[in-house]
């Protein structure tokens, strides 16, 4: 890191990797980005973790692209700008003429942002009538918007980080947070050592760094998240700590099959849920789930913190209603400290991809194709005929890959994101890469998905073109250009506009030079919703380390708790309760009645173990930007597998033997990681590695509600090899 005195400027960001987005300065010296510190004056208060601190190197790796390409003989080589450009637009004019909208297809991703996925959505909805428009969220975050839609009626969380800082009670599933998110981490293990008062919960089946912390870890079975969750519910109210007048006044009760019925009905559901009759399934002590359960209910204020361990789950959306459920039978909820906050994957699956629709079956700041009135509204405000857009939703993202390997979906366009190593079992979708023209805004060459590539475009990086993210929290912060983009990289707005057009997009539908003037747009678009952050301007964006939305007006100061009378600008000063859950008919949420459901693939027979996949500290995602941090690159070179002592001694494998790891879909060596982290019968390996892709190995079976695929539970054999 250089020094503060050889810094010629500090430009403002957001890191680029993690959910928790943190505010950067970039240290600008001689042109160059040289150094990158935290913003003492966003939410992290000047803090970051390893990968954020280390970003600068990342820019400027060998394996930037910096000129476009096109393959020619299987090879991909370099080309003019206009010969890429009119290469892609053919072959989506093609694809179009040929078999029509439902044949071309964009897939995006939580790292792109805000304005570059709002852009690609309204191309492919508004100007090429193709509703097959996804993102890599749709792997991460899609159980938590269907979670949040199903019980509150509107997607994103009603708490804040401000939350973590008054919570007495962290119950913490599904997550390691202490890699995943490790700023947000730094602020709840401050919490616990400067107020003896506070405790956490943590449920999970690996003994991670996170639970180590823990006042009580519940060690539980993979894929008995709903049991203990309606376990701890079941104590919860025969203990009577539930808040009837709470949830009296603002609760509806709802069976599975949407049926309305009365908290005796709920009660009577929880009866096949005493601790001690789900013990034996989640391998969790019914005393340690009843204290679980005591904590979080006799707590001042709780926050509940999952993420991906939930979200990845065959009943990912179930699982998410349930944690909704403690705190609406609890009252603990949109009150300073208690509040359900699921964590992001990425920064901008939430300020990008959820709130601007870049889902297959989402229209901007809420809406849905499915609905005619959210239709017109969008036709009105993006100047279309009335009844124009297509009405019929697209392709799920494992739908679409399937449609690829059939070939009906010809042409596909991705932005930022590494599908040939991110996507579950993806030797089953190899065909469709190799078969669809695909053509990639990608900034480094040796993405796995390149292999696959048809047109390469290079885009402008991180802080070579300005924008905004989001981040866990509703935060919309300004990435600001620091530098000028390498040798022919473009901004992703521009090559976007360049490639609508000639395709035949009609140029009125996207009349901007750049990133500011979709911000105007994207801005008024989200006026007419419970989004609305039209008081979030790019002057303010300039000034302020991010706002949280809804933020109305230009004197609004943001939200931090949503669906409370004086803090959400969307009720009313005059409404006659405390609480409006707006997105719901009545403005009452819902206590959902889910079932536990097994895992789609559980351990047994040839198959004994459970593998689950996961990041760990220092890489992000793919490792194609941590991979290029020389630091990181050696602390984890390679993926492993962690395997329990007792297994281990039981077949012979020592610490760093090869061990064969073998499911249904393939086999994999890995160096093994012997010790306590899982328990017997589980086994973990990281998905960052491009040489050793697990993703080979896991299954792709789907929530039937949010479509996530259930990346963490598939059955496994392990050997010594
Ligand atoms: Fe970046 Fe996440 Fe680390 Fe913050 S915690 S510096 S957002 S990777």
């Amino acid at each position: 890191n250089a020094a503060d005195n050889t810094i010629d400027s500090w430009v403002k960001g957001v890191c680029r990797y993690c959910g928790t987005g943190c505010g950067v300065m970039v240290g600008v010296s001689n042109g160059k980005v040289v150094t990158v510190k935290g913003d003492p004056n966003n939410h992290n208060q000047g803090i970051l973790c390893l990968k954020g601190a280390l970003l600068a190197p990342v820019i400027y790796a060998k394996e930037r692209v910096t000129k476009p390409l096109i393959r020619k003989n299987g090879t991909l080589v370099e080309a003019s700008w206009d010969e890429a450009l009119d290469l892609a637009a053919s072959k989506f004019k093609e694809a179009l003429d040929s078999t029509g909208p439902d044949s071309v297809a964009y897939y995006g991703s939580g790292q792109a942002l805000t304005e570059e996925t709002y852009l690609a959505s309204k191309i492919f909805k508004a100007g090429l009538k193709s509703n097959n428009v996804e993102g890599n969220p749709r792997l991460c975050m899609a159980s938590a918007v269907g979670g949040y839609v199903s019980t509150f009626g509107k997607d994103e969380p009603m708490g804040s980080y401000q939350d973590l800082d008054a919570a007495t009670c962290f119950f913490i599933i599904g997550s390691n947070t202490s890699e995943c998110h490790p700023v947000l981490f730094r602020r709840i293990a401050a919490r616990k050592q400067n107020d003896k008062n506070v405790k956490i919960i943590v449920c999970d089946p690996r003994r991670t760094n996170t639970s180590r912390i823990a006042d009580l870890h519940m060690n539980m079975k993979p894929g008995s998240d709903l049991a203990i969750l309606n376990s701890m519910a079941y104590v919860i109210v025969h203990e009577e700590l539930d808040d009837y007048r709470f949830h009296n006044k603002y609760v509806n009760f709802m069976t599975n099959d949407k049926q309305k019925v009365d908290f005796e009905a709920y009660k009577a559901f929880l009866q096949d849920y005493k601790p001690e009759d789900v013990e034996p399934l989640c391998g969790v002590p019914a005393a340690q789930i009843r204290e679980a359960a005591l904590t979080f209910a006799q707590s001042t204020a709780t926050t509940s913190l999952w993420c991906m361990g939930i979200n990845q789950r065959i009943r990912g959306v179930w699982a998410n209603n349930l944690i909704h459920n403690l705190h609406l039978i609890t009252g603990k909820i949109g009150k300073p400290g208690s509040t359900p906050l699921s964590l992001t994957g990425q920064p901008n699956a939430c300020g990008g991809v959820r709130d601007t629709g870049g889902l297959s079956h989402l229209l901007p700041a809420g809406r849905v194709i499915a609905k005619k009135e959210h239709r017109n509204q969008l036709e009105m405000q993006w100047g279309l005929p009335q009844d124009s857009l297509n009405p019929k939703p697209g392709l799920h993202t494992m739908a679409l890959f399937n449609a690829m390997n059939e070939g009906k979906v010809k042409t596909l366009l991705t932005l930022c994101t590494n599908p040939a190593q991110s996507l579950p079992n993806i030797k089953k979708y190899e065909e469709g890469l190799k078969k669809a023209f695909l053509v990639s805004i990608e900034a480094f060459s040796d993405a796995i998905s390149m292999q696959y590539a048809d047109v390469v475009f290079p885009p402008a990086f991180w802080v070579e073109r300005r924008g905004v993210y989001g981040c866990t929290e509703r935060r919309y912060a300004l990435v600001e250009k620091a530098i000028d983009p390498p040798g022919e990289c473009r901004p992703s707005v521009n090559i976007l506009v360049e490639l609508a057009k000639r395709i035949g997009v009609d140029p009125n539908l996207i009349p901007y030079e750049n990133s500011d003037d979709v911000w105007e747009e994207w801005r008024k678009v989200s006026a007419m919703t419970p989004y609305n952050f039209a008081g979030i301007t790019r002057e303010r964006l300039i000034k302020e380390s991010g706002i949280l939305w809804p933020c109305p007006t230009e004197d609004h100061p943001g939200t931090t708790i949503r669906y409370v009378r004086g803090e959400d600008p969307n009720i009313p000063e005059d409404y006659p309760d405390k609480y409006h859950f707006y997105g719901k008919p009545d403005g009452r949420a819902i206590v959902w009645m889910r079932p536990q459901k097994a895992a789609a693939e559980p351990a047994g027979g040839e198959f004994p173990f459970t593998l689950t996949t996961g990041r760990v500290i220092d890489h992000w995602h793919t490792a194609t930007m941590t991979g290029k941090v020389p630091e990181i690159a050696r602390s984890f070179p390679h993926a492993y597998v962690e395997v329990n002592t007792k297994d281990a001694s039981r077949m012979g494998i020592n610490h760093g033997d090869k061990v064969k790891v073998i499911t249904r879909r393939g086999d994999m060596l890995f160096d093994a990681r012997v010790g306590d982290v899982c328990e017997p019968g589980l086994v973990f390996v990281p998905w960052f590695d491009p040489e050793l892709v697990v993703n080979e190995l896991t299954i792709d079976a789907i929530d039937p509600g949010s479509k996530q695929p259930e990346f963490k539970i598939c059955a496994c054999r392990v050997e010594k090899a």
